[in-house]
């Protein structure tokens, strides 16, 4: 709902006829984009029909500035559909990460998880069924409770409504390797979907914020270093003594310093 024009449109309110040099539309909205000027990006909407795992829904729902109306699983009967992660998108526990997935299985491995899964989630649709169905003597329970028996990993409905600043820092958030894998596909779903509708708008902010960098105060020093000096990092991390020496010298953690080194590959 509304377009790039509307966000310049309301932008203009604000500078009125003063800023003839940012006044060309796209120009406009990149500087509002770059300085963090938000609210007339706020101007636009983008109304949803998603559907969706329960467990992907409980992380797309911390994302307060929307309005939201869901299926209702006290008034109508569950779908029996299942979100049945097969093949890379299973993996192991990672070790390093508490929030992640690490090595891949071996086919039999995958085939025992999948199977495991699958039957966890049959039998479930199947005692909601009987405990939903009437049969002679018995009523049936409620679908408020008998709901109760469903995993998260069931397929609810939504419309998802939200202006697009926020929905864009709900890709910027979600679309992130840090994210969830199952997460992450709707958000670029979402990212791709909504690219034509606005763009100007979303050019910028894969410019400025998608694509951009934010760096801590010691990442900035890092680079100066790096950036004013011949001399790669790898040779005052030797120098330090090593990276944890060097990290702490910086006042850095080793973690830091690796995902630093790791995101400018030096
Ligand atoms: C990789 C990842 C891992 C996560 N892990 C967990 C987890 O383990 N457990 C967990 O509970 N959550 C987790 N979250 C959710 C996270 O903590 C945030 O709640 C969620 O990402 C919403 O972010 P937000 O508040 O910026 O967005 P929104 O709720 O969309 O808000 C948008 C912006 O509005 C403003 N705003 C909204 N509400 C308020 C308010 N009440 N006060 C002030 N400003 C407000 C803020 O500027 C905010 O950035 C995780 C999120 C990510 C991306």
């Amino acid at each position: 709902m509304g377009s790039d024009a509307d966000i310049v449109s309301a932008a203009r309110v604000s500078y009125g006829d003063g800023t003839k040099s940012v006044s060309q539309d796209r120009g406009l909205i990149r500087y509002l984009v770059s300085h963090r000027h938000t609210s007339p990006i706020e101007m636009a909407e983008v109304k949803l029909h998603i559907k969706m795992p329960i467990f992907i829904m409980r992380q797309w729902v911390r994302h307060r500035t929307a309005s939201l109306n869901e299926y209702s699983g006290r008034y109508s009967i569950m779908s029996d559909e299942f979100y049945r992660p097969t093949g890379e998108a299973l993996a192991a526990q990672s070790v390093i990460n508490n929030q992640g997935r690490g090595e891949q299985f071996d086919d039999s491995t995958q085939e025992w998880v999948e199977d495991t899964m699958g039957e966890a989630f049959d039998d479930a649709y199947e005692a909601y069924q009987r405990l939903v169905t009437p049969s002679e003597g018995y009523p049936g329970l409620a679908r408020e409770l008998a709901r109760t028996v469903m995993p998260v990993s069931n397929y609810t409905e939504l419309y998802w409504k939200q202006d697009l600043h926020n929905l864009l820092h709900l890709i910027k958030l979600r679309r992130d390797s840090h994210a969830q894998k199952e997460i992450q596909a709707y958000a670029e779903a979402v990212h791709m979907l909504i690219k034509p509708l606005f763009p100007l708008t979303i050019e910028a902010w894969e410019d400025y914020v998608w694509y951009g960098h934010h760096m801590s105060r010691m990442e900035g020093e890092l680079m100066q270093l790096i950036l004013q000096t011949d001399m790669a990092l790898q040779t005052y991390v030797d120098r330090a003594g090593g990276e944890k020496e060097f990290a702490e010298r910086r006042g850095m953690s080793l973690r830091e310093l690796r995902a630093f080194r790791e995101r400018w590959k030096v």
